[in-house]
């Protein structure tokens, strides 16, 4: 557990600050005590009183790598625990007995690191997996039929469906449900003992037939299934179903707030129901946790569903789960994102009770907001054409180079200064040379002149074409006694500065221009197919020049290349020498102009 750094500015409130707020101040956990570890209610009332002024859970299902939705309620979940002296539980949610993929284990202890937070607190890892409360869930349920709360049900699926009713019309019993609890308990042993097909029975909670609230209607509360569990092997034929599990997995943690997404909100009476019951058998520890629900995030332009990104790594849409298009944190970090441009992201949407599409530039201003003061600068040409300085033998002799230099950060002077040679060519953007320039263009054009930026001014005086009608080679000449920085230089004023890198040191790399996933703002919306949505110019890759102090790039390293925006080497493929190339992925453009071109 970590302190919340002091000079930071007090968190902008929001109606979950507001109900720890309220439960501190009225002292509503206080008396609580905690055993050390996870346990029922005799447990923890031996323990000690419990050292953590609240306990947060971030419980993802081991099925993927998380994404940027999950980023939200983990800066939610750890956060709130931080900032109030409580500890955020890190907890696989694993009753599904499906095959625990060790792969994405890891990726997801590994991003809830990489964004800056952690589970060891009070000398203990609060790391758990709900498949370690079976045999506790198993003896719920029992305690549930002896009280007369739950059933076992055989009516077939298609009846079960039929008797629920709908919205308009309240269910119907089910011809099992006044069983005795001693044939109900019997039949539930039977499930448990494989003594019933997959499928043949289920557990039902006891609770209202006609409730306006559909979820309880009796809800199962456990299935028969014939599979193993990665954690507990063949050791049981019949699991939990989420909405019985997730809150028995809070009772036993001690969670104080339970928080969870909005379609959660109509469990919450089944959530309340399940622990009273519990708390009436004396099973769990007091007080029993709450549940509360928030928005979950949804970000134009991307998915944020595990299953479906799955799907495009699966089908070879993307070329992994960190493929810099994806949504996921190993795919924001491999684009460039850094911890803390995410978490400044959650901060600023903030956490509401209405659900909403937060747009995809939301996420690249929190980015620029961070990068720009820590991001060194550097000149890259993206679509390189030669620039020659006709006069330029004639005036600094052949095969001479001037040096030039340039802050590496513009408002930082202690970061020293980047150097690079100017020369007779130099590689400059294609969009800078018009030979008809269009109203307004102030760059380079038969007869203009314009500075090359930290270097000299030229004139333009035309271009060479090859056959097809493509410019090979803008020429111009330079204008003496204009290099930036001596005295004078300024006497000639221009309207354009362009940026250039030198042909006798610039550096070869390959830059990929990453763009949307997904052509439209809300896909996977529609009757359409979300493949059909994909945007297939999302990825572009182009040679580009970079000046030579990228020479010095390790992967991760960010940049703001000039005029064009941050990029970031990247972290698989970028490498200087040797075998490899320098790669630099494009994380975002220099302002929001997204579809305004
Ligand atoms: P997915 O469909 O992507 O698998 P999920 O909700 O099933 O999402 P879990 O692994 O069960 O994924 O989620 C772990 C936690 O992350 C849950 O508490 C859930 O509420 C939260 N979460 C998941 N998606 C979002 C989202 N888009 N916005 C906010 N929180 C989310
Ligand atoms: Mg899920």
């Amino acid at each position: 557990m970590t302190a919340p750094p002091e000079k930071e500015a007090p968190k902008t409130s929001n109606f979950l600050r507001q109900v720890i707020d309220r439960d501190l101040e009225q002292g509503t956990w206080v008396a609580r005590h905690w055993a050390g570890q996870p346990g029922d209610a005799a447990a923890h009332q031996q323990g000690v009183a419990d050292p953590a002024r609240i306990r947060t859970r971030f419980p993802p299902e081991p099925n993927g790598y998380l994404h940027v939705g999950h980023a939200k309620s983990i800066c939610l979940n750890f956060g709130l625990a931080r900032d109030y002296g409580g500890v955020c539980h890190m907890r696989f949610d694993d009753t599904n007995p499906e095959k625990e993929d060790q792969e994405y284990v890891n990726g997801i202890l590994d991003a809830v690191h990489w964004l800056g937070f952690g589970w060891d607190a009070h000398g203990t890892s609060h790391l758990y997996h709900a498949s370690d409360y079976f045999d506790f869930m198993y003896r719920a349920a029992e305690y549930l039929i002896e009280a007369g709360h739950a059933y076992v049900d055989e009516q077939t699926p298609e009846q079960m469906r039929a008797n629920r009713g709908d919205f308009g019309k309240p269910g119907v019993d089910s011809p099992y449900r006044s069983r005795s609890v001693a044939e109900n308990l019997q039949r539930f042993r039977d499930m448990r003992d494989g003594k019933l097909p997959d499928g043949a029975a289920v557990l039902r909670a006891k609770i209202d037939m006609a409730s306006p609230n559909i979820n309880m209607r009796d809800p199962t509360i456990y299935r028969i299934r014939r599979a193993t569990h990665h954690n507990t092997g063949d050791k049981w034929c019949i699991y939990p179903m989420y909405t019985f599990a997730h809150p028995v997995e809070d009772a036993l943690e001690n969670i104080t707030h339970s928080i969870c997404t909005l379609e959660f909100e109509d469990q919450r009476p089944f959530y309340d129901w399940l622990l009273d019951r519990l708390s009436d058998g004396g099973l769990i520890n007091q007080p029993q946790p709450r549940q509360y629900e928030f928005a979950r995030l949804n970000l134009t332009y991307v998915l944020t569903s595990k299953r479906k990104l799955k799907a495009l790594v699966d089908e070879g849409h993307v070329s992994g789960w960190d493929d810099p298009r994806m949504p996921t944190i190993v795919g924001l970090r491999r684009r460039g994102y850094t911890p803390e441009a995410i978490q400044l992201f959650a901060e600023r949407i903030g956490v509401s009770k209405a659900d909403s599409w937060i747009d995809y530039s939301t996420l690249e201003g929190a980015l620029r907001d961070t990068l720009d003061p820590t991001a060194a600068r550097a000149m890259a040409v993206l679509d390189p054409v030669k620039l020659v300085i006709t006069n330029w033998d004639e005036l600094h002799g052949q095969g001479k180079l001037d040096d030039c230099t340039a802050p590496v950060h513009p408002h930082q002077p202690e970061r020293g200064k980047r150097a690079f040679t100017f020369g007779r060519e130099l590689w400059i953007e294609r969009s800078d040379y018009e030979e008809t320039p269009p109203k307004g263009y102030n760059r380079l054009y038969p007869g203009n002149r314009v500075r090359l930026k930290y270097g000299h001014v030229v004139e333009c005086s035309g271009a060479l074409k090859d056959a097809s009608g493509q410019i090979s080679e803008v020429h111009a000449t330079l204008v003496p006694d204009t290099k930036s920085g001596t005295p004078g230089a300024d006497a000639i004023k221009v309207k354009g500065v362009i940026t250039w890198v030198g042909v006798a040191d610039g550096l070869k790399a390959e830059v990929r221009l990453y763009d949307r996933l997904f052509a439209v703002p809300q896909p996977d919306t529609t009757d359409k197919d979300f493949h059909e949505e994909l945007n297939p110019d999302s990825l572009k890759v182009v040679t580009a020049y970079v000046e030579p102090s990228l020479a010095q790039a390790k992967p991760d390293d960010k940049y703001q290349f000039e005029r064009h925006g941050y990029f970031v080497a990247d972290r698989k493929d970028h490498q200087i020498g040797g075998e490899g190339k320098p790669v630099f992925n494009r994380v975002t453009g220099m302002k929001d102009s997204w579809g305004k071109v």
